[in-house]
């Protein structure tokens, strides 16, 4: 099965992703870790989209796409299928997904639209940390590790935080969601693939309504 997770920054599409991958062995394709990770690399294309991304825009669709068509033909699809997550993010990332499908002979099986309202994504973004060592995910009051500055799953120490995750660059990716992403809503909506769920709830409480949504195309 393969599935995209929309919604806002912060609306919590990798800590969802992250239980899929753990509970069905699905496999996350996540173009802001692809990306972080060619920034923190210093490849070429890491050196361009650094400053776009700190800022908070959207780096071009020619990058991203080209992302994902490398993950898409290096055959990597497991059986459990893929997690779209953070892309697409503009309607011409939407197309170029359905024709990548397509060519690798995959269809896309439901979008799920995580709402969350703008006043809780501020908190949620400005309270985001992860582990350096092993990259799960917490929140400095929804999420702690059990034992205060050790990470619960690897033991490390070194906690990190985004670049992009303070206030200023937040009203950018707003922007940018509201201007460019959220006419997928409706696009995806027309297609008859949109499920739409409340990201408001506990993580577990958001986790059992994906399982819901899941059910019904599978
Ligand atoms: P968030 O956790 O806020 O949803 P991501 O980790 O998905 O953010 O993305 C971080 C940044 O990486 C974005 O603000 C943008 O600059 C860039 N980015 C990630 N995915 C895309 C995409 N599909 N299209 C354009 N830019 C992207
Ligand atoms: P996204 O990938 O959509 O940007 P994340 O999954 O990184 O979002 O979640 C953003 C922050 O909010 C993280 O610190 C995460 O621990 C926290 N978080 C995620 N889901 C919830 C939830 N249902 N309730 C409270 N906090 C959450
Ligand atoms: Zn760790």
């Amino acid at each position: 099965m393969n599935i995209i997770l929309l919604g806002p920054p912060g609306a919590g599409k990798g800590t969802q992703a992250g239980f899929l991958v753990a509970e069905r062995g699905m496999v996350q394709l996540s173009t802001g870790d692809m990306l972080r990770a060619a920034k923190t690399s210093g490849t070429e294309m890491g050196k361009k989209v650094a400053a776009v991304m700190d800022r908070g825009e959207l780096v071009t669709d020619e990058i991203v796409i080209g992302l994902i068509e490398e993950q898409l033909a290096g055959g990597e699809g497991s059986g459990s299928g893929f997690i779209f997550d953070g892309f697409p993010r503009t309607l011409a990332q939407a197309d170029a997904l359905a024709v990548l499908l397509e060519k690798v002979g995959q269809k896309l099986d439901t979008v799920i639209e995580m709402r969350v309202d703008d006043s809780a994504l501020v908190k949620r973004i400005t309270g985001r940390f992860t582990c350096g060592g092993c990259g799960t995910g917490y929140h400095e009051e929804f999420k702690k590790p059990v034992k205060d500055g050790v990470c619960d799953k690897c033991g490390g120490s070194d906690f990190k935080k985004r670049a992009d995750d303070n206030e200023e660059s937040l009203k950018t990716r707003l922007m940018a969601y509201y201007k460019e992403t959220s006419p997928l809503i409706g696009y995806y909506y027309a297609k008859d693939q949109l499920q739409s769920i409340d990201g408001l709830g506990t993580m577990e409480a958001v986790a059992s309504d994906i399982t819901k949504a899941l059910s019904k195309v599978s």
